[in-house]
């Protein structure tokens, strides 16, 4: 079965983060724990956590996505950002339980320089510090452009990552469309040679959730800006393919692309008419 959403602004809370995703015909979605430039996340609120759990139950809603903000950089060279790291993802993954059983996502970081080798270690060393043994929620690297010093637009970075990590029962990988392409894996071409590599280099039963996005920049251009689907360089017959793939067509699918609540809406109606029941 689809599973479909798109970002979802969290400001009003779970339940009314719910109700949209019901209203354009999603039956997923991701949303930022915090403003995604940091600061303090609101309280949560026990009597919107239950409204939005019996939510869920009632209309099938599953597969949330809480994004980390863009500024969480796990492997900065001042230690004062990593400090932020480390606050922010213990403080969101304590609220993930919540909503158990769902995923928290984030970007690798950026290692400023330090080398890729030492940008690893930092963040194996930030997740082996927030997370722990007996938590409900996965935590998913994201696939990253290869912009400036990101971590993670290499499927062996990741691997490193979870590699270097205590609590790999617990990680996963979330393939950003946008993101691969511009770091140079061929998902026009070659989709089924990129998820072969996938699974060949970090296997595919660590991949819970796509970011599905065209992409405004040619393919390996390095460049991470998201294009509504079909209006990129990756293209409507890509997505197509991509939605219906064995290997990926039960994951749920994010759309992150530059879009209203209405162009979200056309977007999930479109996916729904390319996937194949
Ligand atoms: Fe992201
Ligand atoms: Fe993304
Ligand atoms: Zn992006």
């Amino acid at each position: 079965m689809l599973r479909i959403g798109c970002h979802l602004s969290s400001s009003g809370g779970f339940t009314a983060m719910g109700k949209t995703a019901l209203s354009i015909g999603a039956n997923t979605f991701q949303f930022f724990t915090r403003n995604p430039r940091g600061g303090a996340a609101k309280a949560i609120s026990q009597k919107d956590v239950d409204e939005f759990l019996n939510l869920c139950r009632d209309c099938d809603i599953t597969n949330i996505l809480a994004h980390a903000p863009y500024t969480l950089n796990a492997c900065a060279a001042k230690e004062s950002v990593r400090e932020f790291a480390f606050n922010t993802m213990a403080d969101d993954l304590k609220r993930m339980e919540y909503v158990p059983g769902n995923m928290y996502n984030f970007h690798p970081g950026s290692h400023v320089g330090q080398g890729i080798e030492t940008g690893i270690k930092m963040i194996a060393e930030v997740l082996n510090t927030v997370m722990w043994e007996d938590m409900n929620t996965t935590v998913l690297l994201e696939t990253m452009a290869g912009k400036g010093s990101e971590v993670g637009s290499r499927f062996e970075e990741i691997r490193d990552i979870i590699a270097a990590a205590k609590y790999q029962d617990k990680l996963g990988v979330c393939l950003d469309t946008c993101h691969v392409y511009d770091a140079g894996y061929d998902i026009v071409n070659d989709l089924d040679g990129v998820l072969d590599s996938f699974d060949r280099v970090i296997g595919l039963d660590r991949l819970y959730a796509v970011h599905l996005n065209d992409s405004k920049n040619p393919y390996s251009s390095h460049k991470d800006r998201h294009e509504v689907l079909g209006g990129g360089f990756i293209g409507k017959d890509a997505v197509e393919r991509i939605v219906n793939h064995p290997k990926l067509r039960t994951l749920p699918f994010l759309l992150e692309t530059p879009n209203e609540l209405e162009g979200y809406a056309r977007e999930i109606e479109l996916i729904k008419t390319l996937y194949r029941e």
